[in-house]
């Protein structure tokens, strides 16, 4: 052996370290997946290398992994002839977590042992798993690419420090030595190990070697790629132990989609809904896509270029035969072939939709609490697919009383009597406010169906989507383009909208009687081209400045109180026009700008 020294692991690795010993051994067998998946990553990094360095061809032909079990000895080895890992590569990789990934990950534990090592996998912590069940493991690694680096072991026992030595190695790859601590010595049998490796690594694409210490090592996993296998080959119970396999759930996939695509371009897609979406789905940030193949040979995780970003939650494998095997992100990114698998992928995944809504509503109903709002990005996306991704949009109407979001535009449209031509839509914070909103009374007397839209994006979407089938999406907040029969007035009252609209000023922009009212006193409605309330807030939320709605005054001439308004003066006129106001506003959702004001005068009215 050559020169040893030893050196202290970085903060958070200990801090990780720590909580793999003593918190998280719920699930302990799972270190074997990590360790074998870090093997198979090793030598998909290898094959892939070789595509463009032909001295790392000939390094490339004959992958493996091999477990090997020494029940005598209590430890466990799993090589590989992989990649391999320089002392440099060796202290940056196992001995500091340079991702940011790991702050993250400890602030995401939740105490529920089961979740928090569920959690592993998906951050990629996978290696100190290891420490679990071992006290004491070795990694002895030599770098397939840097010939002239010295075989390196590296050598700890979970506390705070690793030793690192220069030894020898003849072959290229990694092997990782476990000894397994006292309470975990029952890991070191030979069934028990390939029971796991079936469990947990059926689907590597590589063989998997496994054998006890001087004994004659027998494949164990079947390294057929499953997606490229006909479909009526494959057993349900396959696709669903596949996704888990490449998901890290432990539920079965809510919608398995597989299609072998032949002719002009070929390809495979193996792709699958979850049932309940990544903890990560609104970050921005955080990985997404899909695997992607090239002639079965893997070459990145996280494409993102297959699928629109509406899409995001959809995990699988994509596998071409025509694309280059040198691809890179930058290439994928304006590739004609990957533009039309996109589009042939995104058709599917609506397709597939569409078929669970028309077979199976309170599946699709889950899937829409889970998804709705991300399908809701759609049609801004994806122009092509606006109108079969708004067949997809479930909402609340006020046809039923229920809070239920489970009607289609379909549905709303199969209702429309002959002589209505638009779809009504109105947009509030609850679902109690959209239906009582003011500008739903006439209608609501007229019994015309409103949708009742709750969601933050839902403005948006709906002036995105502008018409849906041939029909105008109007919202009820708003002047509609054609022009509203107006009730008519007399003379005092004229005289009245006119008092009003002064001492108004530029807060609003008109002050008109209503014909939208029955119940309420006033409302404030919207010209068709300005934002509404919640597009306000989403777009002030981005950091624009919005500046004062002049939104037009409504009266209801006939209601009580603007008959009363009619018999004061001066100041109390004022101030009862003023409050008035206030009064539509929080109709609208929105609050008063002195809204202490508001309740003194309140309090006044109702002494
Ligand atoms: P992850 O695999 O998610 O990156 P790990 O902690 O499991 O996280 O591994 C850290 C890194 O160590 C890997 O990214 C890889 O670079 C390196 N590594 C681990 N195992 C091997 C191996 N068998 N061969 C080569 N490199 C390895």
């Amino acid at each position: 052996m050559g020169k040893s020294k030893t050196k202290s692991f970085q903060t958070e690795t200990k801090q990780l370290l720590q909580l793999m010993i003593h918190s998280l051994y719920s699930n302990k067998e799972i270190f074997l997946r990590e360790l074998i998946s870090n093997a198979s990553d090793a030598l998909d990094k290898l094959r892939f290398k070789s595509i463009s360095s032909s001295k790392l061809a000939s390094l490339s032909d004959d992958l493996k992994i091999k477990v090997i079990v020494d029940e005598e000895n209590k430890t466990l080895t799993i090589s590989d002839n992989g990649i391999g890992m320089s002392e440099e590569e060796i202290i940056e990789n196992i001995g500091t977590i340079a991702r940011s990934g790991t702050a993250e990950f400890l602030g995401k534990l939740t105490g529920d042992k089961k979740k928090d090592s569920n959690l592993i996998g998906q951050f990629g912590v996978g290696f100190y798993s290891v420490f679990m069940i071992a006290e004491k493991v070795q990694v002895l690694s030599k770098s397939a690419q840097k010939k002239s680096s010295q075989p390196i072991l590296w050598e700890s026992s979970g506390e705070d420090k690793y030793k690192l030595t220069e030894v020898e190695k003849k072959s290229h790859g990694t092997d990782i030595i476990i000894y397994l601590s006292e309470e975990n010595h029952d890991f070191a049998n030979k069934q028990r190990i390939g029971f796991l490796v079936n469990k947990y690594s059926q689907y590597i694409n590589f063989p998997i070697y496994l054998s006890n210490i001087d004994e004659e090592e027998e494949v164990i996993n079947e390294t057929d790629a499953l997606w490229l296998k006909p479909k009526r080959s494959i057993k349900e119970d396959e696709y669903n132990e596949f996704y888990k396999f490449i998901s890290f759930d432990q539920d079965d996939p809510l919608l398995t989609i597989h299609n072998k695509v032949e002719g002009k371009q070929e390809y495979s897609n193996l792709l699958y809904i979850p049932k309940k979406p990544p903890f990560d789905l609104w970050n921005r940030e955080s990985p997404r896509g899909i695997k992607l193949y090239i002639q079965r040979v893997f070459i990145m995780d996280d494409a993102v270029h297959f699928l629109p970003l509406y899409l995001r939650f959809i995990r699988g494998v994509i596998d071409s035969s025509d694309l280059p095997l040198n691809v890179s992100r930058e290439i994928l990114q304006d590739h004609p072939l990957v533009d039309s698998i996109k589009k042939a992928l995104t058709k599917r995944v609506i397709d597939a939709l569409k078929k669970l809504k028309d077979n199976d509503i309170n599946a699709y109903k889950e899937f829409w609490k889970e998804y709705g709002l991300v399908l809701k990005e759609g049609p801004a996306e994806d122009f092509e697919h606006k109108e079969a991704i708004a067949e997809l949009l479930l909402f609340a109407t006020s046809n039923k009383e229920t809070h239920e979001v489970d009607q289609t535009l379909d549905d709303y449209i199969s209702r429309m009597p002959s002589d209505q031509k638009d779809i009504y839509y109105c947009v509030a914070d609850t679902f109690e406010g959209a239906l009582n909103s003011p500008h739903l009374e006439s209608l609501k007397s007229k019994n015309t169906e409103v949708l009742l839209l709750t969601d933050r994006i839902d403005e948006w979407l709906m002036s995105t989507l502008f018409e849906f089938k041939g029909k105008s999406f109007i919202n009820v907040a708003k002047t509609s383009n054609e022009t509203e029969e107006k009730p008519k007035t007399t003379k005092d009252q004229n005289e009245l909208l006119t008092k009003v609209a002064d001492h108004l000023g530029e807060r609003v922009s008109e002050v008109l009687p209503s014909s939208r009212l029955k119940d309420s006193a006033c409302c404030l409605v919207l010209q068709s081209n300005e934002p509404g309330i919640q597009l306000r807030k989403i777009l002030e939320a981005a950091g624009q400045k919005m500046g004062d709605a002049v939104p037009i005054f409504e009266l209801n001439m006939k209601h009580k109180l603007i008959k009363k308004l009619s018999k004061i003066d001066g100041k109390d006129f004022k101030a009862f026009v003023d409050f008035l106001y206030d009064y539509a506003v929080i109709a609208e959702g929105g609050s008063p700008k002195d809204p202490s004001k508001y309740l003194r005068q309140l309090d006044k009215y109702l002494s």
